[in-house]
C-alpha cells in the first residue's frame, strides 16, 4: 500500500465500512481497528485485487474484482458488529 500521500494528492476521505468512522484515507480501506479485526482471507483478497488493479489499469475485470473483494468485506462487518 502506498503511504501517508503525496503532497497535492487528492485528500478525499470516506466512511470506515466496518463502524461508520469518517476520515478514513482514500488508499484504505477501513479504519485500522477495523482493517486489523477484518479476517486475513478478506484482507488478502482485497490488498491482492487491489494491487492487481494498479498493476493492469485499462484492465475493468481487475476494478470489478477488487469491487466484490471489498462488498464481502461489508457483508462480513455487517454480520460481525459488536
Ligand atoms: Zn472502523
Amino acid at each position: 500500500m502506498s503511504a501517508a500521500g503525496t503532497p497535492g494528492a487528492r485528500a478525499t476521505t470516506h466512511t470506515c465500512p466496518g463502524c461508520g468512522a469518517p476520515g478514513v484515507a482514500r488508499d484504505r480501506y477501513a479504519c485500522r481497528p477495523c482493517w486489523a479485526r477484518l479476517p486475513w482471507k478478506y484482507r488478502d483478497r482485497i490488498m491482492t485485487t487491489w494491487r492487481a488493479r494498479q498493476t493492469h489499469n485499462a484492465d475493468s475485470s481487475h476494478l470489478v474484482a477488487h469491487h466484490h473483494a471489498m462488498r464481502d468485506a461489508e457483508d462480513w462487518y455487517t454480520n460481525h458488529t459488536k
